[in-house]
């Protein structure tokens, strides 16, 4: 909701306190008993509800949006959660201030206004009809407009997570992983803007620069001290479907210098869809791409697509790190893939490993190459750089 205008703004900053949260900070959760309202004067917040046993990220709110209002008119609990997503000013509105306010307002709009904001909590607190549906559309039709933009404005950035090989104790590569900067939502994550670029189609020109800028920033790595390495992209499947994959793939091959050092991800889903798909796969491999196959294991994980495609690696989804350790079904099925691996030959690359028991149990099973916040999270590429003069600092165990 914008505040209505630059005079009410003014007014509402004399009178309230200025709150200062750092990025990833809570601001009041779902559930919670709340009081007043913010004003958004500088930075981003995300709002998470729980809806139908999902944790799902319903908006992202910018300077002069005001949330949390539903508790100042009828004190009810918070429908969401409000995290800060960057460094996030707010100005309070205090309950007090509201009710000072609706006494003096006119009777007709005081009400006018309860009636909306109880009508606009029960749309949203019924699972039936979680939002207007015509908010939603109109929110993603906001959205994709601006994604549509992104790459021109350079709002878009390539983020970039150390792939690491626990035998040579040494960095073998990276993923590179899209982020978009928004100038009033701060940084977007790209779970929440790719399924809208896929469903735009907005992800070819997308995927089209991130597949360049990993090559180039490959590129800008080589004078560090190491092997060579590989950068690996995420490929989605309607990239895999349009035409000019093949020469974006050729060229980035080619500024990489040597074979096998673009690596494509991409997720069973879109080979299962689309023969095209799976003979564009096979043309990238002819280039001298490698594939690694994506969240492994999450999917229909089918014997047949392994046999048929020649995939370099199997990434085994990092939902499956949490079960590493113990000593149920979870850790024989990573057991089982990291056989079946070495048995077709393909290479095994473990995800979301976070603790050094996930490292050690992994490596106890015969595991090589893994990724995971324990060694690195994503990070622009100054921090690579710096990942790779001080790797021997890692905690390869
Ligand atoms: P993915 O390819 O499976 O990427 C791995 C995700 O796991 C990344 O999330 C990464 O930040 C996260 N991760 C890494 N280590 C850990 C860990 O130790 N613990 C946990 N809990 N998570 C970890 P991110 O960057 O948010 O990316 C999410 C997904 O978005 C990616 O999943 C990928 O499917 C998609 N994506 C990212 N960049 C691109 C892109 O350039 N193009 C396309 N088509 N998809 C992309
Ligand atoms: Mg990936
Ligand atoms: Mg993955």
């Amino acid at each position: 909701m914008y505040w209505p205008d630059a005079a009410s703004r003014h007014n509402v900053r004399h009178m309230s306190q200025r709150i200062v949260l750092a990025p990833g900070e809570v601001l009041f959760t779902q559930g919670d008993e709340g009081q007043d309202a913010y004003i958004i004067v500088s930075g981003a917040v995300h709002i998470k509800a729980v809806r139908r046993g999902v944790d799902a990220l319903v908006n992202v709110l910018g300077p002069g949006e005001m949330l949390g209002e539903l508790a100042l008119i009828d004190g009810g609990p918070r429908t969401a959660t409000a995290i800060a997503a960057e460094r996030t000013e707010l100005a309070q509105v205090t309950n007090a201030q509201i009710a000072e306010r609706m006494s003096r307002a006119d009777p007709v709009l005081s009400l006018l206004l309860t009636q909306a904001m109880r009508h606009f909590r029960r749309e949203i607190q019924d699972p039936v009809h979680e939002r207007p549906a015509s908010v939603v559309a109109i929110e993603r039709m906001r959205l994709e407009g601006e994604l549509a933009g992104a790459v021109e404005r350079r709002e878009l950035e390539l983020w970039y997570q150390p792939i690491v090989d626990l035998d040579a104790c040494t960095v073998a590569g990276f993923e590179a992983l899209v982020r978009w900067r928004h100038p009033d939502r701060g940084l977007v994550s790209p779970a929440d803007f790719i399924p809208l670029a896929e469903a735009s189609g907005l992800i070819v020109p997308i995927g089209e620069w991130v597949i360049d800028e990993g090559a180039r920033a490959l590129c800008e790595l080589d004078d560090m001290p190491g092997e060579p390495r590989f950068m690996s992209v995420n490929v989605s499947g309607r990239q895999l479907d349009s035409p000019g994959l093949l020469e974006t793939v050729r060229r980035a091959v080619r500024t990489v210098g040597a074979p096998n050092r673009l690596h494509l991800e991409m997720t069973e889903g879109v080979l299962i869809q689309s023969p095209a798909a799976r003979d564009a796969v096979r043309a990238c491999k002819e280039l001298g791409a490698g594939l690694f196959l994506d969240d492994f294991g999450t999917g229909y994980s089918s014997l047949a697509y392994l046999n048929q495609l020649p995939f370099d690696a199997l990434k085994i989804d990092h939902s499956f790190a949490r079960k590493m350790e113990e000593m149920g079904d979870g850790h024989k099925l990573i057991l089982a893939i990291v056989g079946l691996a070495a048995t077709l030959g393909r290479a095994v690359v473990m995800e979301g490993i976070e603790t050094a028991g996930q490292r050690d149990a992994y490596r106890a099973m015969g595991g090589r190459l893994c990724q995971g916040y324990l060694f690195a999270r994503p990070a622009p590429l100054a921090a690579a750089r710096e990942l790779l003069t001080s790797s021997h600092r890692l905690p390869w165990g």
